[in-house]
């Protein structure tokens, strides 16, 4: 996994500004962030997307989450979150190594990180017979 740049920092090869660290997951400031506290949510482990990762993980990506959350609340001052994956290049990942991006929000910001999609129509009824698990 050498060609990873996600690996080589879970390694200490690459130098990146740590914000906190697990046996499970990295939480560090992007090179360029999007934004003030703009921090990656990253496995230690390689696992190429969501897809790739055990469920537990899932567990500890969200308590990562809870952790910055309350620390960046008390010194930043914000009041909310977004917490984003993209899983697959089609969903626009742009590192193959499962991270998640964590945007912290203080309620002032002239934006929004929902896409603005086109809109469209379908039959829900149809769909829930395809997609309807139990
Ligand atoms: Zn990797």
């Amino acid at each position: 996994m050498g060609s990873c740049i996600f690996c080589e920092i879970a390694a200490g090869r690459s130098f990146v500004r740590m914000v906190y660290s697990d046996r499970d997951v990295l939480c560090f400031f992007p090179l360029e962030p999007e934004m003030l506290g703009h921090t990656l949510i990253v496995s230690r482990n390689h696992y190429c997307d969501m897809r790739d990762a055990p469920a537990e993980f899932g567990h500890a990506a969200f308590s990562a989450a809870l952790r910055l959350s309350r620390h960046y609340e008390k010194a930043l001052g914000t009041s909310a979150f977004n917490f984003m994956n993209a899983s697959g290049a089609e969903a626009e990942q742009s590192v193959p190594h499962l991270h998640f991006h964590y945007l912290p929000r203080f309620g002032l910001e002239n934006f929004s990180t929902w896409p603005k999609l086109p809109p469209f129509k379908t039959n829900l009824d149809i769909l829930l017979q395809k997609l309807k698990l139990v």
